[in-house]
Order: structure tokens, then sequence, then C-alpha cells
């Protein structure tokens, strides 16, 4: 990992950096970002797009690199972004087109991309109260499918996502994408089912787990005299016996036609709006 990219290495603060090589060590940091390693290693993350990137800053994320495409250059948005980064002691490059395609994998880039700081919440500080609902996650796989739950329980007024067990990474840029600024707005927490269980126990909150074996209902179900947590299993296997026994209801969405399941994404909007329905409006304020 190259010096301007290690948090407390030397970084060439206030200014900004032009750069047209791949060659360049930030620029193959920054693309290596790609790989869950790398991003462990550093334990940061790739947001593209403006409004990502803005959204990320309003939310008090810490932001390392801002990179944006010289097209860029002189945008007031653009310019004002720059300087947030430079205010918050993060490194600014202005990059051709070239190596903007590289960075995002994409032969139309956005204008604008940054490495922000991850951010995890843990599990100990999650105490579920009022009409809260959190997300348990069994095994989530699919990068497309975390994304979209997570933007999901950000627009259903969900307090935050547990990752529970072996799950996809949340900051990978195919969900980052996906969760369209929704994950900077909600706390991730990663945990193992054995911590999971044991946590569970020690709150008051209702563990509705939905399965296909369910005999409960979704729509019978009291989610208002206790904060819930909404628990989703794995889309190849569903949930394992050990979790779903720990469960106060099973719940099950009724269904006709083909198919066995429905997609995980999906179910989880199904449940999510119907969990936290007496709480929602057109309004925003019920
Ligand atoms: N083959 C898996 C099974 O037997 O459980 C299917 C898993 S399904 C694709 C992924 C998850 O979505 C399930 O574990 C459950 O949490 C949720 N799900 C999908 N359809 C559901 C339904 N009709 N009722 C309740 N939960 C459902």
């Amino acid at each position: 990992m190259s010096d301007d990219f290690r948090h407390d290495g030397p970084r060439r603060v206030g200014q900004v950096k032009e750069v047209t090589s791949l060659a360049n060590p930030v620029i193959k940091d920054i693309k290596a970002l790609s790989l869950k390693k790398a991003r462990d290693e550093s334990r940061t993350f790739l947001a593209e797009g403006l409004k990502l990137v803005i959204d990320a800053l309003d939310r008090g994320w810490t932001i390392r690199t801002l990179v944006y495409a010289k097209a860029g250059k002189g945008k007031p948005l653009v310019e004002k972004v720059a300087a947030r980064t430079v205010a918050a002691r993060g490194l600014v490059l202005e990059v051709s087109e070239k190596v903007m395609s590289s960075i995002t994998r994409r032969d139309n880039p956005q204008m604008v991309a940054a490495v922000f700081e991850q951010r995890w919440t843990p599990l100990k500080d999650i105490q579920p109260k009022g009409s809260e609902t959190w997300i348990a996650l069994d095994r989530v796989r699919d990068p497309g499918n975390l994304g979209t739950i997570i933007r999901t329980a950000d627009a259903a007024g969900a307090s935050g996502v547990i990752l529970v067990g072996d799950c996809t990474d949340p900051f990978s840029m195919e969900t980052v994408r996906a969760t369209m600024g929704s994950m900077f707005a909600l706390p991730l927490v990663k945990t193992t089912p054995a911590d999971f269980l044991k946590w569970k126990k020690s709150v008051d909150a209702r563990l509705v787990a939905t399965h296909l074996a369910g005999a409960v209902d979704y729509r019978t179900i009291d989610y208002k005299s206790k904060p819930v947590i909404l628990m989703m299993g794995n889309e190849q296997s569903g949930l394992p016996d050990e979790l779903a026994d720990a469960a106060d209801k099973l719940a099950r969405i009724p269904q006709v036609g083909m198919a066995d399941s429905l997609n995980l994404a999906v179910a989880t909007g199904v449940m999510l709006f119907e969990v936290r329905r007496h709480l929602l409006a057109l309004d925003g304020a019920k």
C-alpha cells in the first residue's frame, strides 16, 4: 500500500494532484479496492458518483481520497466536494477519463469516486427499543440482494442491518452501488450465529424469522408491542435450524404460482413494509 493512501502516512494535503498514469501507486491501491482482501486490509472502500460522495460526507463518513475526472474540473459541486475533502485532510486527484474508467471498471464512468473508511457498529452497542426494526441476514451471498435490502431498509425506516455468519461484503462496489447511498444512513453490524443468539437473549425484542416452513401468515403477527428483529435466510438454503429455533415467530408470506420462494430482497421488502406499516405514512409522519 502506497504512502499517500495510508491513514497515518504522509499526504499531500491541500493540493490537487493530476494523474494520467494507470501505473500510479495511489491509483493501483484504489483499483485494488475491487478485491475484498484489499478492502479488509485498508478498512476502506470505493463509492462512485457525486450524489453518493456528498451523501457520505453529509453523514460524517471519513473520506481518504477523492478522485474526479478532468470533465469535472470547475463544476461547482465537484469543487465543493474537493474543498470538503481537503478540509478533512484527504487527498484529491484529478484523473484522465482512462484512469476513471479503470478505477470504476466502467466504459462510461461517473465523474467522481471516493475512498472512504469503513464503518462497523459493534453488536453489543445495539439495544433495540420502542418501534425500532432491525434486520438480521443469515449468510446473504448476493451483493445485489444486500444492496437492495440496505436501500429498502432505509426507505422503510429500519434501524440497521446485522450480518450473521459468512455474508457478502457490504463494502463491495456492487453492493455500494445497489444501496444508492442508503448504506451511509444505516449502522451495519457483523457477527457470528453464536454471538447473535447470545445477544438476542439479552435484548427485549421480538425475533420474527421468515421461513418457508413457517406456520404463521406474516400479516397476523403483532409488530407493535416490542421492537422487531426481522431475520431472513440464505438465498440457497434458507435459515438453519439453530437460528429458526430461536425465533419468537416463524413467518411465511403466502404464495401462489410456480415459484417455490420469493427472491430474498423482495421477501425482505414485503416483510419490512408490513412490520412497519403502522409507522409509515405518505407525509412521513404518522
Ligand atoms: N430454498 C430456500 C429455502 O428452502 O428456504 C429458499 C430461500 S429464499 C430464496 C431466501 C429467504 O427469503 C428465505 O430464507 C426467507 O427468509 C425468505 N423468503 C422467501 N420467500 C418467502 C416466503 N414465501 N415466506 C417467508 N419467507 C420467504
